[in-house]
Formats: C-alpha cells, sequence, structure tokens
C-alpha cells in the first residue's frame, strides 16, 4: 500500500526484506543506533523502528522543519584585524550556527548588509536547503554579489552548515565526504628585512617541523627598498600611502630565493607573493630567474585585470602558479583552471560565498589537477579558518593551506578554534564547524572602520594595483 512518507514506505520493504542482513552488519547497526540515540532525539530527529525476528533497530525517518528564526552580524577585533560573523538561530531552542563574512577592510558595511538586507531576506525560510539559500540570494539583488553581499552570504552559508553538522551530529568534513587525510599540512610566513634575516626565519619553522615556509623580503612588493618617492616630495597624495619601486623588487625575489636554499637546503619547499602588483612582462622574466631555486608557488603573480596575459605567462616558464585571492565571482575560476593556468586555486572562502562554492570550485579543480591554497591569513576568523579545513580534509585535490598562530586573546572569544600541531592544523571533532563565539567577549573589541590601508603608488605617484 502507497504512503505518503518515502522513507516509511521503503522501511516496510526493508523490513520484509533484508532486516536480519542490517542487523547483522556492526557499521550500519552503529549508524541506526546512532540516529535513534538520546543526542539525535534530542536535536529532532523523528525515530522509527525496524523490527526482525527477535530483534529491532531504530532510524531516522525525516528531519523535522527547520526555520530560520533570526540572523544577525557580530563585528570584533581581539588582536586589531576586523572580523564579521554571521549568526543563525533557528525554529530549534538552542539550535543555532555561525559562519565567517570577514571582509576586513570594509567589515561595517559587512555588517550593515547583514542586518539590513540578509535578516530579512532569511526569517522564515528553510534552514536546511542550503543550496537553495546560497542561489536565492546571491541573485535576490539582481545585480550579482560583490565582496560585501559575498562575504555576508559566506557567513549564511558557514552557519547552515554548522546547523547541519549540529543536526547530522557529525563535524562537517563528515557531511562532505569524510577525510581524505588525517589533517591539514600548512605553511608558515618567514619575512624579513635581509635575505639572511628571512633564511634565520625559515630555519626556525623548519625546527618546527613545518614542510611549507613562505618568504618575503620586508613585506609585499619589499616596500623598504625602493628610493626616492618624488611625489611626497611633490605634496601630490597623502603622506600615509605607500611607494613601491617594481624594478629594485623584481631584482631581489631571485637574490632571496638563492640564498634561502643556500642556508636551509632544497627539502623544504618555498612559497613567494607577488600579490598582484607587478607587469605582467616582468612578472615572466622575473619567474624565469626563480625556476632553479624550485619554488612550490608563486602567488597571485598578476592582477585580476591581466588574466589576459596567462597564458603567455604558462607558456614561458615553469614556475608554478597559485592564483585567485582577488576572485570574487566563482565563474573566475572556470577558464583559469579549464585552461590550465593555474597549478593551485588561491581563493578567499568569504570572499566568493562560502563552503557551497568553494566546494565547486574544488571539484572542478579535481578534474583538472589543480590543487587548493585557501587563503588563510589573521584576518580570517577562526570560523572561517575551520571552514577552510573542513574543506582541506575531505577534498581529493587539497595542496596546502595557509596558517596563522591564534593568540590566547582569539581563542578565547573563539571556543574551539582549530589547532596547530607540527606544521598541521587539527579542527576538533565537535558537530558541525566545531568553533563557537564567546559574544560578550567579543564585544569588548569592537571593529574599527580602518578603510585606507591599500594605497600604493609609483614614484610618479601613479597608483599601482595591489
Ligand atoms: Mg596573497
Amino acid at each position: 500500500m502507497k504512503t505518503d512518507n518515502y522513507l516509511e514506505e521503503h522501511s516496510r520493504d526493508l523490513n520484509r526484506r533484508s532486516a536480519m542482513k542490517i542487523l547483522t552488519m556492526g557499521s550500519a547497526a552503529g549508524l541506526f543506533g546512532l540516529l535513534g540515540s538520546n543526542s539525535a532525539r534530542a536535536s529532532g530527529l523523528l525515530t522509527g523502528e525496524i523490527k526482525g525476528p527477535g530483534s529491532s533497530v531504530h532510524f531516522n525517518k525525516s528531519l523535522p522543519p527547520l526555520k530560520i528564526k533570526a540572523v544577525k552580524a557580530i563585528g570584533t577585533a581581539p588582536e586589531g584585524s576586523n572580523l564579521v560573523i554571521v549568526k543563525v538561530e533557528t525554529s530549534e531552542p538552542g539550535l543555532y550556527g555561525i559562519g565567517c563574512a570577514t571582509f576586513t577592510q570594509r567589515a561595517e558595511a559587512v555588517v550593515a548588509a547583514i542586518n539590513g538586507y540578509m535578516s530579512d531576506f532569511c526569517v522564515g525560510r528553510d534552514a536546511d536547503n542550503i543550496e537553495d539559500m546560497w542561489q536565492a540570494f546571491f541573485v535576490s539583488s539582481y545585480w550579482r554579489n560583490g565582496p560585501v553581499l559575498n562575504n555576508a552570504l559566506s557567513g549564511l552559508d558557514q552557519a547552515l552548515w554548522d546547523i547541519k553538522g549540529k543536526r547530522a551530529n557529525m563535524p562537517v568534513y563528515q557531511l562532505l565526504g569524510g577525510k581524505a587525510r588525517f589533517a591539514v599540512d600548512t605553511y608558515a610566513h618567514a619575512d624579513g628585512k635581509t635575505p639572511e634575516e628571512v633564511a634565520e626565519q625559515v630555519q626556525k619553522y623548519m625546527d618546527q617541523e613545518f614542510r611549507y615556509i613562505r618568504i618575503q623580503q620586508g613585506g609585499y612588493g619589499s616596500l623598504y627598498l625602493a628610493r626616492q618617492p618624488d611625489f611626497k616630495d611633490a605634496g601630490f597624495g597623502r603622506p600615509t600611502d605607500e611607494f613601491m619601486d617594481q624594478v629594485a623588487y623584481v631584482q631581489a625575489v631571485p637574490k632571496l630565493f638563492r640564498e634561502v636554499r643556500k642556508r636551509c637546503g632544497e627539502e623544504i619547499d618555498l612559497l613567494h607573493d607577488t600579490h598582484e602588483r607587478v607587469q605582467p612582462v616582468d612578472m615572466i622574466n622575473m619567474c624565469k630567474r626563480l625556476e632553479e631555486f624550485n619554488p612550490y608557488f608563486i602567488e597571485d603573480p598578476v592582477s585580476p585585470e591581466n588574466m589576459g596575459w596567462f597564458k603567455q605567462l604558462r607558456e614561458s616558464t615553469t614556475v608554478p602558479f597559485a592564483m585567485g585571492e582577488l576572485f570574487n565571482n566563482p565563474n573566475e575560476f572556470v577558464g583559469a583552471i579549464s585552461n590550465h593556468y593555474l597549478d593551485y586555486i588561491r581563493c578567499h572562502i568569504s570572499q566568493v560565498g562560502g563552503i557551497t562554492p568553494a566546494m565547486k570550485i574544488a571539484r572542478l579543480g579535481e578534474f583538472f589537477n589543480v590543487k587548493t591554497a585557501w587563503h588563510g591569513p589573521g584576518d580570517v576568523s577562526p570560523v572561517g579558518h575551520a571552514a577552510n579545513c573542513h574543506i582541506d580534509l575531505a577534498i581529493w585535490n587539497f595542496g596546502v593551506q595557509e596558517s596563522v598562530f591564534f593568540s590566547d586573546k582569539i581563542r578565547e572569544v573563539f571556543p574551539g578554534t582549530p589547532e596547530l600541531k607540527k606544521g598541521y592544523f587539527y579542527v576538533n571533532e565537535a558537530p558541525g564547524l566545531g568553533v563557537d563565539i564567546d559574544e560578550k567577549l567579543a564585544a569588548k573589541y569592537p571593529i574599527t572602520n580602518d578603510a585606507g590601508k591599500w594605497t600604493l603608488r609609483k614614484r610618479d605617484g601613479t597608483i599601482i594595483r595591489p
């Protein structure tokens, strides 16, 4: 007889044909035991029962409806960098999720988008249908999302994955397919004023058992090497504007690699970030000089506006490339990956809209042997780092993860923050993303409207795209 409930109907069929067979399978019985457990019932799951001769197992029949009751932004800056979190509360008392919506340079704009638009859009909708929610919000303002709305969407998306994990009583990586590796291999940051200082830093991290280290001499673009900031003498721009000499920089990078290789050997994998700010032909020439030092990858070799140069860049040098930190729409990765321009997907997960689009980009990469290297500095919240790590654990084509040393202050605000041990990130095994936020403590560190960080100029004052 037909019933309205698919699972109920199939469970009767199951009962007739194979209940005893399932009862003999330890793992299946264990799973059913979990779903029929007190914790599952407490989170609102309905349970049923399959009866076999002399025994029975409980099973999950269906999830009760779960509606979004409230959505709000939480801004906090425990270490000075603006972090933005989305908290989604549901119709199930005590069941909520949090996600990272951090666009640190325009944090207050993201907070306004969440509290002013996203909240109204979400309340009353179904919390279970993550894909539907993502697609709906992505086009809900008609004009496609830019970084402000995409980061807001990421906070919502990650919070819904967090809720789904809590409902399933599983860490998010399990929902994504389970572990493809035991932990997440990361890289550390070595920086110094001279190649010798950088080499000392590299050795320090090698002693801490890191296997990958990014090397920079005096930060991005080695600004301290620049001489004659004529625009400042002429009173052009603002006194705090920064000055970069591209020639000095591209000459310094091969010398940096040479010195670090000489002092630290061939075993360690070395990375470098050019931060999109060098002219494409100069980048080609610099990368050809780096080939003998076997870099793991060169990050963001051109600005997003110069992607048309990538074919020539790719054909001119064997240096591997990571690209995409500034990409905003997930579609920007399609041509770059399918043309084999990239070796590593360099992506700020909240910038593209969260776990849902990041998984699609990662899976696309798998088919083209392109690996991942998610953006993970201090201005990604611990919730965002956890999202990075859950994906890193589950996908096959993981490359390397940028790491950060979290302070005790950050760990107090965000209980459950991923742990770094011997260069590996570990997420905790709590259901969902595994990270929470202490809202009272977070409120002690308000975000600021610090909007002027990226004004970089040439000698004559021309703006350099950073
Ligand atoms: Mg970068």
